[in-house]
């Protein structure tokens, strides 16, 4: 048996030939920039995420790019975020010349630890960017107090976990921007590269609508620094089609992960990811704690089982942070975590005889041991 980590034949195949229709659309108007399906997708975006604003851009890096100019953050800024994260987070964070301040997550949920935060806030820090890893909210409530306890804007980086919810409000929408990545991998993903800010602000809109092209207002008109990067109409096409089964797909997500619950936890080789309280997640992810990760990896892959390590190298330690003069040790549970962490397949229309194919390896290669 074949398990792969995705299987888009399975996605696309019931909703292809409507995507299509919506594309020619796109090929007959010829509204390649800003057209029509561009709106249409980020207003059944605010109506999905209970969110005032929904804008619509070329990626998920591009979305925390654009929330960071538009609060203003930039040169000899501080910003406080997850070292066990995609790059991205704190790649943003550089490229508008703050710095990226890390604290450490928590064992389990693998979220940024709130009750760390403030030991690293300084009079240089402006924002925490937090992120909901793996579809599972960070605690908002605690993130929030401390914010607005000093002053700090929030960005949620949630390119993991749309649709997810916190006390059930929906993540993305409870800081003051939150970011959507539609990557082809992410839970609702596109046929190439999109992403998508959320707000509650006017303001933040109006600014966030003229930074993806360029600030301008009117045409020619700058009234900010911006980038170019508009949601391609095309993209929305799919988006918008996609977005139908969404709810559909999360909850497929939810039950398989259950499966996994009920049938992974008497291994006492592993730790299965903790689920907060107040938190409901889309299961990005389905990411354990595994004993001799590495040769477990490699004989799960052996028996043609896709699985991946989100991610091997913390953000700390990367070659391009170096000037931050971190060493091995400053965030022992991420460094931990890296070298045991392990995602298997949760993809919504995995079928119970590739869980259970999943599962019977995972047991098999702890008994032979
Ligand atoms: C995917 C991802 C991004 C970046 O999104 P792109 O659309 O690939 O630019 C940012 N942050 C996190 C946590 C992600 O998983």
């Amino acid at each position: 048996m074949k398990v792969p980590m995705l299987d888009f034949n399975a996605q696309y195949e019931p909703i292809m030939d409507d995507i299509k229709a919506e594309m020619e659309k796109v090929f007959t108007s010829h509204a390649y920039k800003l057209g029509p399906q561009v709106k249409e997708f980020e207003e059944d975006m605010q109506k999905y995420c209970d969110v005032k604003h929904a804008i619509g851009c070329a990626s998920g890096t591009d979305a925390i790019i654009l929330a960071l100019i538009a609060l203003d953050i930039s040169d000899g800024d501080e910003v406080i975020t997850t070292p066990f994260t995609f790059f991205a987070t704190a790649g943003t964070i550089h490229r508008v010349g703050a710095k990226p301040v890390f604290v450490d997550v928590k064992p389990y949920t693998y979220n940024i630890d709130p009750d760390k935060i403030e030991a690293a806030i300084t009079p240089k820090t402006k924002a925490i960017v937090v992120v909901h890893l793996f579809g599972q909210p960070a605690e908002m409530d605690k993130i929030m107090e401390i914010a607005r306890k000093h002053n700090l804007k929030v960005i949620e980086d949630n390119a993991q976990g749309i649709g997810a919810k916190f006390e059930g409000k929906t993540a993305g929408t409870i800081g003051d921007i939150g970011t959507l990545s539609f990557f082809p991998s992410k839970n609702l993903g596109a046929m190439g590269d999109a992403g998508m800010c959320l707000t509650n602000s006017d303001e933040l809109a109006d600014k966030l609508f003229m930074l993806r092209v360029h600030g301008e207002n009117p045409q020619y008109y700058h009234k900010w620094v911006g980038l170019n990067s508009r949601l391609d109409t095309i993209q929305a096409a799919a988006l918008l089609i996609k977005l139908r089964s969404l709810t559909g797909w999360s909850e497929a997500r939810r039950k398989n992960a259950e499966y996994y619950y009920k049938n992974l936890k008497d291994i006492s080789h592993i730790k299965l990811p903790v689920i907060h309280e107040k938190a409901e997640t889309i299961f990005n992810q389905f990411t354990l704690i595994a004993e001799n990760r590495d040769e477990l990896l490699n004989y799960l892959r052996s028996k043609d089982i896709g699985c991946a390590v989100y991610y091997p190298l913390p953000l700390h330690l990367q070659e391009c942070f170096s000037y931050l003069n971190h060493k091995k040790g400053d965030f022992p549970i991420t460094e931990e975590l890296t070298e045991k962490v392990i995602s298997i397949p949760v993809f919504s229309e995995i079928t119970k005889e590739q869980q259970d194919y999943v599962i019977g390896n995972i047991k098999e290669f702890y008994t032979q041991r």
